[in-house]
């Protein structure tokens, strides 16, 4: 047994993201055995992928490797290693090598490991790998696994981990009386997994432990090879068949859309009206048919149906700046120009910027008090946040701004890369952060009744700014101990901002709520929240809210959208690829509409809405977009029907125009004096 333990791959990170898969994805489906559950802690899945899929070694899913091979999903790993009770002084053989993964596993828990691969390039590496992470036990040839490997046989236990017609006669003949042997049995396409016991000379005990889906295993006593063309068209054709059928239903109970442009288009979402809150998403951060739709249903909300609070996906300070100025009011002084941080593109556009101008000739005609607010949920402003604070208190409470620029001054060295603050407060030293920021914000809010007097709107603004300040840097903190920790406290954040937006708005205040398709469908139904534990402001208003909220997802085909590469990139337009035939997206397609919205409250296509519950594949292009690794980076499984009450379709997308120097980093080119042009 090797020491894993301090891999050069094993940051706290990957160990702390190990431990959330063991007990989410292994231990909550019963898997029980506690040397199976610690093998699974200890060896470092991320060593056994290839870089591109890093950020999914966690993911409760197979992975591609080379070959066209996968390495087989975790769960189903721990599964069989348990079916197969390998003992510490067991000789085992594994067949189907892979990424060596399972090898690895099987090194941990038994003595000597013998391991068979029949592509020679997948056995090569998988012997760097093993021998890189100390693993001295486990022997790797390339061969045909069908037939084992009689020089090292009789075996304790058998692994096989590609799926045969039967179990092959030599892999009986080679395991020990009492050995387990553990295979998926089956068709090509699907398969039951089944334990061998080996009781006696001629004596086998039987059992199934559930269906399964691997590769086929191919060789003497497995599949043949040439097989698998005529068998893969037959397969998509018979899927084309299928999906035909629902297409069709959804064809029956979809609307067509007009252009976003057309005032009619709108209308079609009065059905929604009667809600409190109504949240728009998109399936992509730089598409301009979701901005311009979902400008379109914000209008009519506004001016048919008394909506008055826009709550955007944005930083409070930055959306503070576009809310001025849609009211009329002056830039507040001193505050740095908007949208400066990556991704500017995704607020700096030609479509938001012909929003915020329509809400600025709509406002001009209503009393203040009346006019319609532009808001920013998210949190990102940590810096902006501290000197909309300081500069708020400086004229109107001087020794309170004292105190908080002590406080604040805590995060000062972290202020304009808060990123590495998640690293540093790890050390016990930076805590007092915490405890500042805290007190500041109760500090402010108690001197509520002596300062919202002045100037309510300003209060507001200052006390949302402190709001910020406190989530952004337990936002930082959370950030080093796992992704779904700092994606709740984000969207709690969201979430808490909109409720008091909805407050400070009054009794009748109801609001529309723009942001990404992953943040406004109900995180319950989809792989985030079931595999991840994660939440999000859609699944939050539901919660609370209940049909007071309607979620409305957005999605398309193929087309083009503005993204970049990397963060702090500089922004492209790239193409989206035609979207996957297993997809929810492909569904839509071949419904034929080029644009529709198909309604999915309960009570109105319920038939189809349970068909919709399914599990399907979904694509999330956030400003960051990898055609090359799409699967992987961008799909992830939802049930449409619980994930949203309505689902906004565009057959084809077209990048949104970037406004000038928003497509790049730096400040060249950025017109800082956007939008007010002051
Ligand atoms: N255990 C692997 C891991 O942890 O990465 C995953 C294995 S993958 C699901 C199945 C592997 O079985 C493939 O690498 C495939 O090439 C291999 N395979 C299929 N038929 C085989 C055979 N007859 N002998 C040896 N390997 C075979």
């Amino acid at each position: 047994m090797p020491n894993t333990q301090t891999t050069p791959l094993d940051r706290p990170d990957t160990r702390s993201r190990r431990e959330r898969m063991v007990e989410r994805q292994i231990a909550a489906r019963g898997v029980r055995d506690a040397r199976v559950l610690a093998a699974m802690r200890e060896v470092p899945r991320e060593a056994f992928v290839d870089d591109s899929m890093q950020e999914f070694a966690y993911e409760d899913a197979a992975l591609p490797i080379e070959a066209e091979q996968t390495i087989s999903q975790p769960y189903i790993v721990a599964h069989m290693l348990e079916a197969a009770a390998v003992q510490p002084d067991d000789r085992v053989l594994d067949v189907g090598t892979g990424s060596g993964y399972a090898a690895a596993l099987l090194a941990w828990l038994g003595d000597e490991v013998y391991s068979i691969e029949r592509h020679a390039s997948l056995a090569q590496s998988a012997g760097e790998r093993l021998q890189a992470l100390g693993f001295e036990n486990v022997e790797i040839r390339t061969g045909d696994g069908t037939l084992g490997w009689p020089d090292a046989a009789p075996f304790d236990a058998i692994l096989v981990a590609a799926g045969g017609p039967h179990v092959p006669d030599a892999l009986r003949q080679q395991l020990a009386i009492g050995g387990r042997l553990v295979m998926p049995r089956g068709d090509r396409e699907s398969q039951e997994l089944v334990r061998i016991t080996r009781r006696g000379e001629r004596d086998y005990d039987e059992e199934k432990l559930g269906a399964v889906r691997f590769v086929p295993l191919i060789g003497e006593q497995g599949w043949l090879e040439h097989r698998r063309q005529g068998e893969a068209r037959d397969r998509r054709e018979g899927r084309a068949e299928r999906q035909t059928t629902l297409a069709e239903r959804i064809r029956a109970a979809s609307e067509p859309l007009p252009d976003p442009d057309d005032p009619a288009s709108g209308a079609m979402f009065d059905r929604f009206a009667d809600a409190r809150i109504v949240l728009l998403g998109e399936a992509s951060h730089g598409s301009s048919e979701f901005y311009r739709a979902r400008a379109a249903i914000t209008r009519r909300l506004i001016e048919q149906h008394g909506f008055r609070i826009v709550a955007v996906e944005a930083d409070w300070p930055d959306a503070a700046a576009l809310d001025r100025f849609a009211r009329d009011l002056p830039p507040r002084e001193g505050a740095q120009p908007p949208f400066r941080r990556f991704p500017r593109w995704m607020w700096r556009n030609t479509d938001v910027e012909a929003f915020i101008g329509w809400l600025r000739d709509h406002n001009a005609n209503l009393p203040a008090a009346q006019r319609v607010r532009f808001r920013g949920l998210d949190l990102y402003s940590l810096g902006a946040s501290i000197e909309a604070v300081l500069a708020y208190l400086e004229d109107i409470d001087p020794k309170l701004a004292r105190t908080a620029r002590e406080r604040y001054g805590c995060l000062t060295p972290w202020q304009n890369d808060p990123a590495t603050y998640a690293r540093a407060a790890l050390d016990d030293r930076y805590r007092g952060c915490e405890k500042g920021v805290v007190n500041m914000l109760g500090d402010l809010l108690a001197r509520e009744l002596d300062h919202a007097a002045e100037d309510p709107d300003d209060w507001f603004d200052a006390a949302q700014n402190a709001c910020v300040v406190a989530n952004a840097e337990r936002y930082y903190r959370t950030m080093y101990h796992g992704a779904a920790e700092s994606w709740n406290q984000r969207d709690t954040h969201m979430f808490e901002t909109l409720q008091q937006l909805l407050r400070h708005g009054g009794a009748q205040a109801r609001a529309v709520v723009w942001a990404h398709n992953s943040h406004i469908g109900d995180a319950r139904a989809t792989g985030m929240g079931r595999d991840r534990g994660e939440l999000n402001i859609g699944q939050l208003c539901r919660e609370h809210y209940g049909d007071q909220a309607r979620l409305i997802g957005f999605g398309t085909d193929r087309g083009t959208v503005a993204a970049a590469d990397d963060w702090d990139e500089p922004m492209r337009v790239m193409d989206v690829r035609p979207s996957r035939a297993d997809s929810v997206e492909r569904l839509s397609l071949d419904a034929g509409r080029p644009r529709s919205l198909l309604d999915l409250r309960p009570g109105v296509h319920d038939v189809l809405r349970e068909e919709l519950s399914q599990p399907r594949l979904e694509r999330f292009i956030g400003v960051i977009y990898r055609p090359d690794t799409e699967r992987w980076s961008h799909y992830s499984e939802a049930s449409l029907s619980e994930q949203f009450d309505a689902w906004v379709w565009f057959e084809e997308t077209r990048a949104i125009t970037p406004l000038p120097g928003a497509d790049r980093p730096g400040k060249a080119g950025l017109d800082d004096t956007w939008p007010f042009g002051l």
